[in-house]
């Protein structure tokens, strides 16, 4: 045949499952776990695995979760009548040796009742798989699994193949109430059994250098591993393999983008930035001139600027853009600013008109000589002023665009587009950018701003298409701001004193902030939730505290939260802007971008609910104006918990790098790729972006290296079909989303 002389037939890894497992299988296996072809059922690798004389912790299996887990039978209750119910039931306790596990089977009559406890006489070890429920016995919660399928363990089976089977390693699949974990060694092994060649990923030398088993010894070795070092070397393989096809990916696109067209923006020595810099009423610090040095160079070449601006809340990233802005507005463009909120976008337009002053009036009276226009572009604006913004873009009068996601809207039109700036990229996505990018005849230049400081590897993995620029320092004369732990659990009275804080500072003539983590009203549950715990605290209620306590009663509070139409949320933050207000209680809407240089007090009630990034996001909006800022943690949790724990490391430092770290630390993988990416769920399998560091920076240099000598992996099939593997995959969630 064709693979004479090669050996074994080259796999074909996207063949549809059903040519190997049959078709019940085959769709069982598509509907419960998302498996459509070889390379799907092949890269499911195990969640852990299991070893001979080694029983399930009970104590690790968490309410709500399909488990399989290893158990020895202890005593057996039953089969018997019910007394209460008509039917019969089946109560056998199995346990890990120090925590029992209920399983409960129910049956009309004894006769299959009897069966099962045959089949699970004391002493028996089995796989047990069901999904885990509490259940309340007197004072006691038991945890059970109903009707949980099971099955003998090998050794104790009658087809035993003797000690050197038994002693194996068992992988324990992710797996489904209709898909269990034996279910899928099922159908693995069916298709190792005639496993051919596998194209590998990963080039031999670069396998070589880094120790790694081949592609198909690795699948045997993590699917039927005969010792423990047989799925550790396999997985070490496919960890690397990960990082490298990742990192492949992204090298391409970044190649891509290179040898796509921008148009140049050379800066002009005379236009509306020198224009801006004459009159800025600071210095530009070191950081601001640098990065503004590097995006002028990125917007003078030809291919288009793809970079990350990240750097502290309040280090001026906004200047950094306006003036990235202004550079392609003096060459005849165009820029857009998207943002994550109506309220920003309303921020911005105002901080931007006002650093503008009458260089922002183009086209009206008192306008200086080069003067362009700003205009605001929301989904919520009414007709008339949509259809200005909507005109002014697309006749290229409007030099900056300032929106919301309704930029992205296919009727939207640019006359020019050069620049596209993107705030607080975690919320948007990388179609998003692509439906802008898609405005403009040439490529348009992009810059992604954060604040949210990103660890390298974080950056690399999620925005491994981006160059990245950072701003370090804060401008000059900032005030430190103070971050307090108000530990309620201890000190209930210090709840007065927070009341007093409040006082003071609006006395002074400053503004207050108050943070709750819900609105209230029907957001949440408003009994107790199932484990006792009173739900999170509502801006609803915590207003009406602010109005009603002594210290509090006679300021002037308002509400700003989601709920409110975008008119109403503008109005308040104008109104607190404008002093006419004193306190603010609101949700997180707060924390990106509203800028009020006279608040100076940040109050966080249920502090313990928000992630770390969060809260110091949320007191970055204090102290911004010349005044020290100060902000309370308030919290009732007790004080040698986890969670408190967290909250004194906000208390201990404003290093927000120092704090990305510790929560990357505290929180699930997933969940940081998560929230960088905007809810494009992060699809790393093996691999852990603080774990490891080296091997993806290895991965990367060599990936690149890989795509720089072939970009279109011509001589690297194995690696070209991975990639086109994980690219559908990425889609296929995008197109479930939409
Ligand atoms: P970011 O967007 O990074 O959070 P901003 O751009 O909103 O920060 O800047 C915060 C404040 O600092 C703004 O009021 C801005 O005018 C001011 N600012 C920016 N650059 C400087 C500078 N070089 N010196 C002094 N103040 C600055
Ligand atoms: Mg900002």
């Amino acid at each position: 045949m064709a693979a004479a002389g090669t050996g074994a037939l080259v796999e074909d890894l996207d063949a549809p499952l059903s040519a190997r497992v049959g078709g019940t299988t085959a769709a069982k296996l598509e509907a419960e776990l998302d498996l459509r072809t070889v390379r799907d059922l092949l890269w499911h690798l195990p969640r852990r695995y299991a070893e001979r004389g080694q029983l399930t912790p009970v104590s690790s299996l968490a309410e709500g979760d399909d488990v399989t887990v290893v158990a020895q039978v202890q005593r057996v209750s039953g089969p018997r009548q019910m007394k209460s119910r008509r039917g019969a039931m089946l109560e056998v306790w199995v346990g890990d040796g120090r925590t029992e596990l209920l399983l409960t089977f129910f049956a009309k009559g004894l006769g299959p009742l009897n069966h099962h406890a045959r089949q699970l006489p004391v002493g028996t070890r089995a796989l047990f798989a069901g999904k885990v429920q509490t259940y309340r016995r007197g004072a006691q919660r038991v945890l059970q699994l109903v009707h949980p399928e099971h099955r003998p363990l090998p050794e104790d089976a009658p087809d035993a193949v003797g000690e050197q089977f038994a002693a194996q390693p068992m992988p324990i699949y992710p797996a489904t109430a209709k898909v269990r974990s034996w279910d899928v060694a099922a159908a693995l092994s069916v298709v190792l059994t005639s496993l051919g060649d596998v194209d590998d990923a990963v080039p031999p030398g670069i396998a070589e250098r880094e120790g790694l088993p081949s592609a198909a010894d690795a699948l045997r070795w993590v699917h039927q591993p005969r010792t423990k070092e047989e799925w550790q070397r396999g997985l070490e393989r496919f960890r690397y393999e990960e990082a490298f096809v990742l990192q492949a990916s992204l090298a391409q696109r970044r190649h891509a983008a290179a040898r796509e067209t921008a148009t140049p923006r050379p800066a002009r020595l005379d236009g509306l930035l020198a224009a801006l810099d004459a009159r800025l009423p600071f210095e530009l610090t070191a950081g601001q001139r640098g990065v503004g040095e590097a995006i002028a160079a990125d917007l003078a070449a030809t291919s288009p600027m793809q970079r990350l601006l990240q750097g502290e809340v309040g280090s001026g990233k906004t200047l950094v853009a306006l003036r990235a802005m202004l550079t392609v507005v003096d060459a005849g463009g165009q820029a857009a600013l998207l943002a994550p909120t109506e309220v920003l976008a309303g921020q911005h337009l105002r901080s931007i008109t006002a650093m503008l002053g009458d260089l922002a009036l183009g086209g009206q009276l008192g306008a200086a000589e080069q003067a362009t226009q700003v205009v605001l572009l929301t989904g919520s604006m009414p007709a008339a002023a949509r259809r200005r913004a909507l005109l002014a873009a697309a006749s290229g009068e409007a030099g900056i665009v300032i929106g919301t996601h309704a930029l992205l809207e296919e009727h939207v039109q640019f006359a020019d587009l050069g620049l596209v700036v993107v705030d607080e990229q975690h919320r948007f996505g990388v179609e998003q950018r692509d439906a802008l990018r898609s405005k403009a005849a040439t490529s348009p230049h992009v810059l992604v701003m954060t604040a949210t400081p990103i660890p390298r590897t974080v950056a690399m993995t999620v925005f491994g298409d981006l160059e990245t620029s950072t701003l370090r320092e804060l401008p000059p004369g900032r005030a430190p701001i103070s971050t307090h732990v108000v530990p309620l659990a201890q000190r209930p009275e210090w709840i007065d004193r927070v009341f007093a804080r409040i006082a003071e500072e609006a006395a002074d003539g400053h503004q207050v902030y108050v943070v709750c983590p819900r609105i209230g009203g029907e957001d949440a549950p408003a009994a107790p939730g199932e484990d006792g715990k009173r739900p999170p605290l509502a801006v609803e209620d915590v207003v009406a505290q602010v109005r009603a306590h002594p210290a509090t009663a006679a300021l002037r509070t308002e509400v700003l939260h989601g709920r409110l139409a975008t008119e109403e949320k503008e109005d308040v933050v104008r109104r607190f802007a404008a002093r006419e207000l004193d306190v603010v209680v609101a949700t997180t809407v707060v924390e990106v971008g509203v800028d009020v240089p006279t608040a100076t007090l940040m109050v966080i009630m249920d502090a313990e609910r928000f992630g770390i990034s969060q809260l110091h996001q949320l007191r970055g909006r204090v102290g911004r104006g010349g005044l020290p800022g100060t902000c309370l943690l308030v919290t009732e949790a007790a004080g040698a918990s986890r969670v408190v724990e967290r909250l004194r490391a906000v208390e201990a430092t404003t290093d927000g790098f120092e704090l990305a770290r510790v929560d990357l630390e505290q929180r699930r993988e997933g969940d940081v790729l998560g929230a960088a990416q905007s809810g494009r769920r992060s699809s790393l399998r093996v691999l852990s972006v603080l774990d490891d560091v080296d091997l993806i920076t290895r991965a990367r240099a060599d990936a690149t290296a890989v795509v720089a000598q072939d970009p279109e992996l011509r001589g690297h099939p194995g690696l070209a079909a991975a990639i086109a593997d994980r690219v559908g995959a990425e889609q296929r969630r995008f197109l479930e989303r939409a």
